[in-house]
């Protein structure tokens, strides 16, 4: 059981929130805000509670430098016209001027720190750097859902030095998570796309065992098919992953799990809008042309098993499907699941969620959104999120 955040006494008190405001941007604007939306219920809360709010949150991937184009403002101000009242931001985390400006907030006011991966100490998880953000505050709240698979100074160190609870999305999500998985209706199947398989091959081996199918997409699946021995042309292949995918075949079959690749592929010479494209058997991808979305051979294929399947969580874009028309392959899993009513879907990820959003329905009944990507794999996986755990009872 997760400590509540009804329990805690909030009122007058400096409430230390850790979001997952880490959003999109665009020409530094937020280009997208659920993540935002996401965290107003708790926000609305401790306004209602009179209690003096501190949110603290990263943005990208500074590594422990400060980055004018990754500063917290134009969340500040998005997140100021979705509270209908003002949100002050402060450009650090620590140090004097923080603090005067904690000190000035009344009950039911909000202030923003600046993005705090600007400090090395966060995702070392140094203490030091845990101390200072505790001095900040008089108890500690986490709702930051999408970061909860990293254990840092922020998410982590802060919640063992002060009062603390889980917000409401967080508890949702565990909440949400847990149910869904706990006793799966089969056939399960796990879809993985995105670019980077480096971080999803360990949580998908924490599947082995539970699921039925992993289907693999997106550039994900070139280092599968560069394991086979086959030519990928200029697709993103993870060299140092090959051995290691290599053995999760033999693992999965192993274990009864099929680990479906895509037969075909549609490809161009670079990844731009506009430009020449043509499509081409996994296995004869012509040398200096891309592998950039699933051909219409694997759509066909991805989608009938889609709809034999009970249970489906699916995490990463099947192409580049920011770019089209390199995201037909997501856009039509996206619709196949919201044409599937014997399904129950978890989607994982800003770029899915986006997906499917666009494919349909703001709230379809048979799918659950999750805010995580990482964290949601790891989190159904099995695995112990130590953010979580240090908020149970
Ligand atoms: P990740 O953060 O690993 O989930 O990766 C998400 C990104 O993967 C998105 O920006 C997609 O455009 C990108 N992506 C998906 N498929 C491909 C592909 N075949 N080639 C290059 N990028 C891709």
């Amino acid at each position: 059981m997760l400590r509540r955040l009804e329990n805690l006494d909030v009122h007058n008190k400096r409430v230390l929130v850790r979001v997952d405001f880490n959003v999109p941007l665009k020409d530094r604007k937020v280009s997208n805000d659920n993540r935002l939306r996401e965290s107003l219920p708790t926000l609305r809360y401790l306004i209602e509670q009179g209690a003096k709010i501190i949110l603290v949150s990263h943005l990208g991937r500074p590594g422990g430098k400060f980055l004018d184009e990754l500063r917290m403002n134009p969340i500040a101000e998005r997140l100021s016209a979705l509270l209908g009242k003002p949100v002050r931001k402060v450009d650090e985390c620590a140090g004097p001027s923080v603090h005067s400006a904690i000190a000035a907030l009344k009950p039911g006011e909000v202030l923003l720190l600046e993005n705090v991966r600007f400090y090395p100490g966060e995702e070392k998880n140094e203490e030091a750097f845990a101390q200072q953000l505790a001095e900040l505050a008089d108890v500690y709240v986490n709702d930051a859902f999408g970061t909860a698979h990293r254990a840092h100074a922020s998410t982590y160190g802060v919640a063992k030095l002060l009062p603390s609870a889980a917000g409401f999305l967080l508890e949702r999500e565990v909440t949400m998570l847990s149910r869904a998985t706990l006793n799966p209706a089969r056939p399960f199947l796990v879809i993985i796309g995105g670019a980077k398989i480096s971080d999803k091959i360990g949580v998908m081996k924490d599947f082995l065992g539970k699921v039925d199918q992993f289907l693999v997409g997106g550039g994900s699946a070139f280092t599968f098919l560069r394991a086979k021995g086959w030519n990928v042309g200029k697709s993103i292949v993870d060299e140092k992953l090959v051995d290691g995918v290599k053995q999760f075949v033999k693992e999965a079959y192993q274990q009864k799990a099929e680990v479906i690749l895509p037969q075909d592929f549609k490809i161009a010479p670079e990844l731009k809008p506009g430009v020449e494209r043509g499509f081409a058997p996994a296995d004869k991808i012509p040398e200096g042309w891309v592998g950039l979305d699933l051909g219409p051979e694997t759509i066909k294929d991805f989608r009938r098993r889609v709809r034999e399947a009970k249970t489906i969580v699916w995490s990463g874009p099947l192409g580049a499907f920011e770019t089209p028309p390199f995201d037909e392959g997501t856009r039509a899993i996206a619709q196949t699941i919201l044409e599937s009513p014997q399904l129950f879907a978890i989607i994982g990820g800003g770029d899915t969620a986006a997906a499917i959003e666009q494919a349909g329905s703001k709230n379809p009944p048979n799918i659950y959104i999750s805010t995580g990507g990482g964290a949601t794999l790891e989190f159904l996986g099995g695995r112990t999120l130590q953010p979580i755990e240090i908020l149970k009872m």
